[in-house]
């Protein structure tokens, strides 16, 4: 009651809240509130859509939403108030699909974040993160990411190990490339590979040579994979570590739920132990990753295998205090449709150049990518989930690889008619039309990351060439899908790209990224501004559905958050500034100044600095990591344990 609605009946329903706040004042048969915030623009992104000034929290769910003089009927002595100030307070965002360790990985180690750099530069950002860590020993790796090898080389030309080894240290090192195909190491780092002029260059591979076969520095592709295999696997402190600094940059965000998209026993460790320690910030639900290969050739027994981790890692029932839940299983349908790996399963061929470079003419060749599951085997695997009660996560980023994944869900959804099975596709990011309306009549929920819908380094150029204008023209379809009745989730894919969840939501809204965001490909070149493609936006309403009330739904837990609602948990955000009123250009430069989780605030900033508990913020000051301001990206260490992908690419999500 009370409540204000966005729409016509805006008038009627305040009277009526007016109306009621007279006729029941005074606190009597009332309990007190734990925590009552007042005085803001509370977006509850419940079924009605409606607005009301204050929340009032009791034992970790929330007690009531409305008005600012009902809320005070609930404010006994022992109530904290929380002054809104008129700011937007909202359910906590619902991240569909990340990865939560790798993530964190990314957050300690050296980040380049994608600047272009001389050579001098690259050589003062990587001396500042040694000089960062003092007390790592001469044996300890230094490993940099999101280092743009392209702009250096153009700048003063491509650096060698000579660069590295004049810094001051004894450590080895290792910069990785933000496309993922280049290592630059210093001359330990080739002294504790075993890589020297005798070493052959690998298949798939090459190290850069001087005239007399000695390694320059630069190691490509499998090359590289072979110097940094020399780097220790992580240890259980280290992926305990991760954990941690996944947790603080989610709870920044404003993240209270989040789905790790390719979850391991590592995981479960992980995130068990962070929970037994009090210091889970965040609903953490894994879905369990699938081994393609016994996957295909022995279904049942990978989803009996699968089973029996999502029980060790299931806590049951959800409750107000964040817990651990693995009800998912992962799978790889196929690759992915970026340039130059090629490897997303397309209807029809991927182009390619059979005139000359000055001249280019682009025409079909024989690519159609690959499909790591024949139809067969992804009908007889997914039923095998559906009948074990785990729902699908199903990566597909071409159109054939969509294409498979409904058509396994029909045949689902006709062998158990009623099943209440939710299948989700992760990115979809080429759909053939004629199967948009397949996502709602399926019941098959997209979860989309929208900032790749932004021109970037990934998206266009050698991409939009290999894909062809056509098909191109209609890529990252949320928008068409939408318009189809699909419902659109977003997941950020962290770390693949820069853990951003504004700019992705103005991403969403806009299709086109933002040149003053230093993570958005907009803010390194003119090139990158504007539309990725005519397809359609979503409404800024469906983007943040998308982040809150769909992407609950993903993970079965629409009845306990994703809106603010009596009786469901108190997870809620405050903004710095209102999305919903905010001019688009400025949508992607919002921030978060509260998190709360099951009624407990575990961040906040500035003028909400002072809600965080002692115990809580002394545990986010613990949390050191050397990236600044949470920026990552594209940052995946290669054929390191916990990585997300198998797949060779960069785009390894
Ligand atoms: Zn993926
Ligand atoms: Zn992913």
């Amino acid at each position: 009651m009370g409540l204000r609605k966005t729409g016509g009946a805006l008038l009627a329903a305040t009277l009526l809240g007016a109306g009621i706040v007279v006729g029941c004042g005074g606190n009597d048969g009332v309990e007190p509130a734990d925590v009552v915030l007042r005085g803001g623009k509370v977006v509850t992104m419940d079924g009605e859509r409606r607005i009301a000034q204050a929340v009032a929290v009791r034992g970790g769910r929330i007690a009531f939403v409305g008005s600012d003089a009902e809320a005070a009927r609930r404010i006994g002595s022992g109530t904290k108030v929380i002054e809104l100030g008129g700011r937007m307070l909202m359910p906590g965002f619902i991240d569909a699909h990340l990865h939560a360790l790798a993530g964190g990985r990314a957050l300690l180690v050296c980040d380049l974040a994608y600047a272009p750099l001389t050579r001098t530069q690259l050589a003062q950002r990587l001396q500042a993160c040694l000089d960062a860590t003092p007390e790592a020993t001469p044996d300890t790796w230094l490993e940099a990411v999101n280092w743009d090898r392209q702009s250096t080389a153009s700048l003063d030309g491509d650096p060698t190990r000579a660069l590295l080894d004049g810094l001051v240290t004894k450590r080895p090192i290792a910069v990785t490339s933000a496309d993922f195909h280049s290592v630059l190491a210093n001359s330990r780092a080739f002294a504790l590979a075993g890589i020297d002029a005798a070493t052959p260059d690998p298949a798939g591979g090459k190290f850069l040579r001087d005239g007399s076969g000695k390694p320059t520095g630069i190691c490509e592709d499998a090359a590289g994979f072979q110097l940094k295999a020399a780097i220790p696997p992580d240890s259980e402190a280290d992926q305990l570590k991760q954990g941690r600094a996944a947790l603080a940059a989610l709870r920044e965000q404003g993240i209270t739920t989040f789905m790790d998209a390719a979850a391991d026993e590592a995981h479960l460790r992980v995130f068990k132990a962070l929970r037994t320690a009090g210091e889970l910030t965040a609903r953490v639900n894994l879905a369990i990753n699938l081994d393609p290969a016994t996957a295909n050739s022995a279904p049942a027994q990978a989803i009996a295998q699968a089973k029996a981790l999502a029980a060790r890692a299931d806590a049951g029932d959800a409750a107000p205090a964040p817990g651990v839940a693995a009800r998912v299983v992962k799978v790889f349908m196929d690759g992915v449709v970026n340039a130059p790996a090629d490897t997303g399963a397309l209807l029809t061929p991927y182009l390619q150049n059979i005139g000359t470079e000055a001249a280019p003419q682009w025409a079909p060749g024989d690519n159609l990518g690959q499909l790591y599951y024949t139809p067969a085997s992804l009908q007889a695997l997914m039923l095998a989930a559906a009948d074990a009660g785990l729902d699908m996560h199903l990566h597909a980023t071409g159109e054939r690889g969509v294409r498979t994944v409904l058509d396994a869900v029909a045949a689902t959804r006709q062998a158990r008619p009623g099943a209440d099975f939710r299948p989700a596709i992760a990115h979809a990011e080429t759909v053939a039309v004629a199967d948009y309306a397949r996502f709602a009549a399926l019941d098959v929920m997209a979860t989309m990351s929208f900032q790749w819908a932004q021109r970037a380094p990934y998206s266009i150029g050698e991409t939009e060439s290999h894909l062809g204008a056509e098909r191109f023209g209609r890529m990252e379809p949320f928008g068409s899908l939408q318009r189809a009745g699909a419902r659109v989730v977003h997941g950020s894919d962290w770390p693949i790209d820069p853990f951003d969840t504004f700019l992705a939501l103005k991403v969403g809204v806009t299709r086109a990224g933002d040149p003053a965001n230093p993570h958005s490909a907009a803010s390194f070149a003119p090139v990158f501004e504007g539309p990725i493609n005519a397809d359609p936006a979503l409404s800024r309403d469906a983007v943040l559905a998308a982040a809150t009330i769909h992407a609950a739904r993903q993970l079965r837990l629409e009845r306990q958050i994703g809106s603010l609602e009596a009786g469901k948990f108190a997870d809620l955000i405050v903004l710095e500034r209102d999305f919903l009123t905010v001019p688009d250009e400025a949508l992607g430069r919002n921030r978060v100044l509260l998190t709360m989780v099951g009624g407990q605030v575990v961040a906040g900033r500035e003028a909400f600095a002072g809600t965080v508990p002692p115990q809580r913020a002394a545990l986010s000051s613990g949390v050191r990591v050397l990236s600044p301001r949470g920026s990552t990206g594209h940052a995946i260490p290669a054929q390191v344990p916990g990585a997300p992908h198998g797949h060779g690419d960069r785009h390894r999500h």
